[in-house]
């Protein structure tokens, strides 16, 4: 087993993962990988920062298959005996003018960005070693979609004691809502990316409270965070920031100090923790 310490960025073979990587390996003392659920575009994306002098390592991952997950997390449990720094980047998006009914893009979105998520986390937090680093990527359009959320949902989203069960039978509520087309009445915005990033900033919430409570002497911090609007393929050439402009906050998170004990369980943008 080696003793180099590891870090791990999801959807990282374009956009704002692709810089993330950049980053890391340019500034994290261990082995970074580079993971894409599809290996042609993965290796491409390792050829590429090769060309610049880097040396990512790449590991196929596609958050929304169990097997892919495992078969991740069994590879670093072996190789590395665990994990030192987790990007949770890979998310969609449907373009505002996709014509693809609304139920169909709920479904689909929280598949990947709420589910998909929540999958890998399952997988790979217990791999954290202490003093490990959790990025999970959400978005400002967690915070605008929570303010147009019911009074009650909001209340639920906004709970320190709502546990993940509850916030997984939320996010299941607002798929089946869509489908009977009765998720404005039940209080959702009408908004399947922004309720998508509501999940992932409220499931941050949560694995930041149960760190506390089952693994303290750790030092393990974990965080949601925005990277800002940024030039993608997700968010278009209009964005204000380069890809790794918007990598920035994520890689401040991801390399928080051994000596820091905060940010920790926070909605962070431009470093800085915002108001949920
Ligand atoms: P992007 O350019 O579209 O890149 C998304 C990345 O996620 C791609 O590498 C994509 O892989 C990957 N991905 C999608 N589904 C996946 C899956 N099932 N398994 C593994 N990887 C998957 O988007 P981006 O702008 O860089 O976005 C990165 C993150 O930042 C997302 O979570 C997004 O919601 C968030 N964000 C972006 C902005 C912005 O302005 N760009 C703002 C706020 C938050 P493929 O190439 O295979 O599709």
């Amino acid at each position: 087993m080696s003793g180099v310490p590891v870090a791990v960025v999801t959807g990282s073979n374009k956009g704002v993962g692709l810089a993330i990587v950049r980053a890391l390996c340019k500034q994290f003392p261990g082995d970074v990988y580079l993971t894409s659920r599809d290996p042609g575009r993965g290796q491409a994306a390792v050829a590429q920062l090769q060309q610049e002098g880097l040396r990512p390592l790449f590991h196929q991952l596609d958050i929304d298959d169990l097997q892919s997950i495992r078969a991740f997390r069994d590879f670093l449990k072996d190789k590395y005996g665990g994990i030192n720094v987790l990007v949770n980047n890979a998310g969609i998006a449907f373009k505002v003018n996709d014509t693809t009914p609304f139920a169909v893009q709920a479904e689909v979105t929280l598949k990947t960005n709420f589910f998909g998520t929540r999958n890998v986390s399952t997988e790979l937090l217990p791999l954290m070693k202490p003093y490990g680093r959790v990025v999970n990527v959400s978005s400002m359009q967690s915070s605008l979609a929570l303010g147009r959320c019911s009074q009650e949902l909001q209340q639920k989203f906004r709970s320190d004691t709502i546990t993940e069960d509850e916030l997984v039978q939320l996010m299941t509520k607002f798929v089946e809502d869509t489908k009977k087309n009765i998720h404005e009445k039940e209080g959702w915005p009408n908004t399947a990316y922004g309720v998508s990033k509501i999940g992932v900033t409220v499931l941050s919430r949560i694995q930041a409270r149960l760190l506390n409570e089952q693994r303290k002497g750790d030092h393990i911090l974990l965080n949601a965070c925005c990277p800002g609007w940024v030039r993608t393929d997700m968010a278009g050439p209009k964005a204000t920031k380069s890809p790794d402009e918007g990598a920035e906050t994520p890689v401040y998170l991801a390399l928080l100090p051994s000596s820091a004990d905060a940010p920790h369980g926070q909605f962070v943008s431009d470093k800085t923790v915002k108001p949920w």
